[in-house]
């Protein structure tokens, strides 16, 4: 649709930490609103590939766009040019991301680690920042929690507040970089079910997860990746319960 936003766009990406190839012609369509599950072993690229798209990492060849425009670059006729910093930085607040430690803010509390970013990035007043946070702490449940401290919540809620946060900035496209890895299992759930209600949202979700049962049920496309490499891509029937390459089979028989 014309007005879809949320459209990544990854072509030939190729990313190397000195003359490791991390990424290896990386090619990938994320179709807006639709919900991409990354799987695969430690170290085979997911989370550099999640940093490109955010452009925290460089990458050497190949070019990533976010609803057309380039991530860190600008078109001028044929040739690329480097955004500066402020402009990648605005780029950046258009896709949020959810590490595997929440990552907030221990000396501000739930509530100012939700409006920081929004009153820094979107020109919102304090009163209109805290009432959008609010909103989005209903939505995660945690309302009753907006003045307590991180250290006073579970993982569980420390995690939902940073997806509360992320969204916070409207962002087109959210990246999931094994968010319920740090949680004990009990509070795995409970993320999952924040991250199952946004796939209905209209947000563009990709989430690098070891959550077979999450990705089955909630990934328009699961694509799996060795050595830098997609070797396997396709809906959960394809790849989950019909693996073709023996590194995917070999994967899931050991996380099923
Ligand atoms: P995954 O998230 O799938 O476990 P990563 O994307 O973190 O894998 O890492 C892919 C490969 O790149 C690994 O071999 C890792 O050691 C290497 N790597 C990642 N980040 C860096 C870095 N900043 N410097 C050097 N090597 C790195
Ligand atoms: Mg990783």
């Amino acid at each position: 649709a014309a007005n879809a936003r949320g459209h990544i766009s990854i072509t030939g990406v190729t990313k190397y930490f000195g003359r490791h190839k991390a990424l290896d012609e990386v090619s990938l369509e994320l179709e807006p609103g639709s919900v991409t599950v990354i799987l695969g072993p430690s170290g085979s690229g997911k989370s550099t590939l999640l940093r490109a798209i955010n452009h925290l990492e460089r990458v050497d060849e190949g070019f990533i766009q976010i609803d057309g425009d380039y991530i860190g670059y600008q078109r001028r006729g044929d040739r690329l040019y480097e955004l500066k910093e402020k402009a990648i930085l605005r780029q950046r607040t258009e896709v949020g991301y959810v590490f595997q430690n929440f990552n907030l803010f221990p000396h501000l509390t739930v509530l100012e680690n939700i409006i920081e970013a929004p009153i820094v990035h979107k020109k919102l007043t304090r009163p209109q920042a805290i009432e959008r946070a609010l909103e989005l702490l209903d939505t995660v449940g945690l309302r009753h929690k907006a003045d307590a401290w991180p250290r006073q919540l579970s993982g569980g809620q420390q995690q939902r507040v940073a997806i509360a946060r992320a969204l916070a900035l409207n962002p087109r496209v959210i990246l999931f970089d094994e968010p319920t890895s740090a949680l004990d299992p009990e509070l795995v759930g409970e993320v999952l079910d924040v991250i199952r209600s946004l796939a209905q949202s209209g947000v563009t979700l990709v989430v690098v997860t070891h959550e077979i049962g999450f990705a089955r049920e909630v990934a328009d496309q699961i694509v799996f990746m060795v050595d830098g490499k997609i070797v396997e891509q396709g809906n959960a029937r394809q790849v989950i319960s019909a693996p073709q390459h023996p590194r995917t089979r070999r994967f899931l028989a050991n996380v099923l």
